[in-house]
């Protein structure tokens, strides 16, 4: 259903640097791929203060914002981060207490981290900035990288072609910075499609600033809209151009759900008071992530958090992708990579997490040749991805293994019970244990009747339950599938075998935790039954002997017994779409739906013009399956950033693949 196709899921060809001493004998960053300097080391920070920050009237504009929005910066080239430093800094001095700020930038050929480092080092005073880029800063790879650089700021760096990424951006702009080298240097990005791109997500009354006076940047801008003018430039430079767009005209608009109605976004309201319904991982960090906003989150779940699906103790954070890319597969990286640079932020004395690593051990040929089919069609940067040998896979796992595979060596295994505890005890959320039996609309808002007989009233709604999550009459057409789960504990004596990386075929093995070996799962759909069987120990013992048979044997020789009778575990649901992937968006309503778009069950191509309906503040976060530690959080930022009006953190096609409404559309076309 996608109109724009995403490019390749590929890594990027890094920034190439020559550390050159400029016209002032202090060295500084040049890019050999275009021959230009990124900045000035002797006076690139007043250059950008001058022509971006006063050029865009950011001091005064920030100093007046009172609106809950975030106000959103634009940026065409990100390059070492220094104007995004420089406009964080100055939204820090300017803004009122309750503002936040949102920056968007695109970057084709994203430093390396030394290199950032090392170019970020000429500028003491925004070094405790720079080091928090620095930390989070993502790996090569082309798509949106979320980093919430604090409470107030966040930066979504969209890796990839300016103008591509910008046609792919679901957000809008106050303010571009119009950056990249010099249009003579870098004819290719100064592109008609950007300035497209730029005007159409800009917001009525952005505006821009640019170094540059070239007559393609004046041509390109005008003829999509935007006023400019001459202004006077920054030292030897006499003028650049400065200006503002009125609004998109009317052909730049975007026309991108002219083929997609259905998923348009409901109307931005306040956020209000939002209650979450669930507290596994989806709810928990659904809660965290509108807290960190400053709007008033109440969680709620029947048990306590953790209590379902997300309560195991150990649970691995890693995810299968398709050999062939397609957006289940992208929404899945991206979650990963958001996950862990969550994790980080989090809890950076890793308690409640380990980046061990993860190997994906090729079982057989047909698994080894599908990871060889992946390999060749992505590549993708080591750090986050790599092919590895029976012998690799081996050293890294500290245990002999037969199978090569597939690693991941930032991935590992999180304590997804204890996290979800930790993110319900957090600051700005109200915790409160009680079933939400209905789900009424009312004056705009939410009544949820709970089953101590209490009601609670919500401006907003997150649904994030689970399986018990089209239990209410608006989600009651969504469908999802049950699928019980058992994992297995061994208590592991002193001096026995460790595994030093969470090791996959079908089924895991984690790095044992406080002494106790963690491997699993047992996988059941339509199983409801949460009892643990001593059949599915003996299933996830056969697995673990099978994938891992040096290691069951190091452990039989340190006296552990593999039997099922000397299994703990726990057993749990999932619960899956059909599809795989997960809800995540705002419910639609169904009825209204069926009506509108009845005529595609006789013609697919006769799209009605009608915007879906959607009941109004009710979202859901749920189908997370068994990956709900690589896909939660990230949806979690997704809805966040819908209910308070911002930058969306993942390209518009992988938005609308999550659309909870997408097999609505799906099963009206195939006269379901
Ligand atoms: N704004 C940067 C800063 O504050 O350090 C300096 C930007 S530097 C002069 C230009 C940047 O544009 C480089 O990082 C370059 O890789 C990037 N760039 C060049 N062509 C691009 C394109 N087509 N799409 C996105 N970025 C591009």
């Amino acid at each position: 259903m996608s109109v724009t196709p995403l490019p390749p899921l590929a890594g990027l060809e890094p920034a190439r640097l020559d550390w050159r001493c400029d016209d002032t004998g202090e060295s500084a960053p040049l890019s050999t791929q275009f021959d230009d300097v990124y900045f000035s080391r002797h006076d690139g920070r007043a250059e950008t203060e001058h022509v971006f920050v006063q050029g865009n009237d950011l001091p005064r504009r920030l100093a007046a914002w009172t609106a809950e929005r975030p106000f959103v910066i634009g940026e065409t080239g990100f390059g070492t981060g220094l104007n995004m430093l420089c406009a964080w800094a100055c939204f820090d001095a300017h803004a009122p207490a309750g503002a936040r700020l949102h920056l968007v930038s695109t970057e084709r050929y994203p430093l390396r981290r030394d290199d950032l480092a090392r170019a970020l080092a000429a500028w003491p005073d925004l070094a405790s900035r720079a080091e928090r880029l620095i930390r989070q800063w993502p790996h090569p790879v082309a798509g949106v990288h979320r980093l919430p650089l604090d409470e107030r700021v966040t930066l979504d760096l969209h890796f990839g072609d300016a103008a591509e990424r910008l046609t792919l951006l679901e957000g809008q702009v106050d303010a571009w910075f119009l950056d990249g080298f010099a249009p003579s240097k870098n004819p290719g990005m100064w592109h008609p499609e950007l300035f497209t791109a730029m005007a159409a997500a800009s917001r009525p009354g952005a505006t821009f600033a640019t170094f540059t006076c070239a007559g393609v940047v004046k041509r390109g801008l005008a003829g999509v809209g935007f006023a400019w003018r001459k202004v006077p430039g920054y030292g030897r430079k006499r003028e650049m151009l400065a200006g503002e767009i009125a609004a998109p005209p009317a052909g730049v608009a975007q026309v991108r759900r002219q083929h997609t109605p259905w998923f348009s976004p409901p109307p931005p309201r306040p956020a209000g008071h939002v209650a979450v319904i669930g507290a596994g991982i989806a709810g928990t960090s659904m809660a965290r992530a509108l807290a960190r906003r400053g709007v008033r989150v109440t969680l709620l779940d029947r048990e306590a958090p953790g209590a379902g699906g997300s309560g195991n103790r150990q649970g691995v954070l890693y995810v299968k992708l398709a050999a062939e890319a397609n957006d289940h597969s992208r929404f899945y990286l991206a979650g990963l990579q958001y996950t862990l640079r969550w994790l980080e932020q989090l809890d950076p004395g890793h308690s409640l997490w380990s980046p061990s690593g993860v190997l994906q051990l090729a079982m057989n040929e047909r698994e080894a040749s599908r990871q060889a089919r992946f390999l060749a069609a992505h590549p993708l940067p080591e750090s986050l991805l790599d092919g590895v040998d029976a012998e690799q896979a081996s050293a890294a796992a500290g245990i002999d293994l037969a199978h090569g595979g597939l690693a991941y060596p930032a991935a590992g295994w999180v304590r997804p019970g204890a996290l979800c505890q930790f993110l319900a005890a957090g600051p700005g959320i109200e915790y409160r244990q009680a079933e939400v039996a209905g789900l009424a609309q009312n004056d705009g808002g939410w009544q949820l009747a709970l089953d101590d007989g209490e009601t609670l009233a919500a401006d907003q709604v997150v649904i994030a339950n689970a399986g018990a999550a089209n239990r209410f009459a608006a989600t009651a057409a969504l469908p999802l599938q049950l699928v019980r789960g058992q994992v297995s504990q061994l208590e592991l004596p002193q001096g026995a075998p460790r595994l030093a990386r969470v090791v996959c075929g079908g089924g895991y093995v984690a790095p044992a935790l406080d002494g106790m070996l963690t491997f699993g799962a047992t996988f059941l759909p339509n199983d409801t039954d949460t009892t643990l069987r001593e059949a599915d120990h003996a299933a996830n013992l056969a697995e673990l002997e099978r994938e891992l048979p040096a290691l069951a044997q190091a452990l039989r020789e340190a006296g552990v017994a593999l039997e099922p009778a000397a299994c703990q575990g726990r057993a749990a649901l999932r619960a899956a779409s059909p599809d795989k992937s997960p809800y995540a968006g705002p419910v639609p309503d169904v009825e209204a739906w069926r009506a509108a778009y009845a005529v595609l069950a006789k013609d697919a191509s006769r799209v009605p013009a009608v915007p879906g309906r959607h009941h109004p503040g009710l979202w859901i976060s749920a189908a997370h399956g068994s990956r709900g530690m690589a896909s939660a959080p990230l949806c979690a930022e997704l809805i966040a950033s819908r209910i308070c009006d911002e930058p969306l953190p993942l390209e518009w096609p992988l938005v609308d693949h999550l659309h909870p409404g997408r097999r609505v559309i799906r099963d009206l076309i195939r006269n379901r």
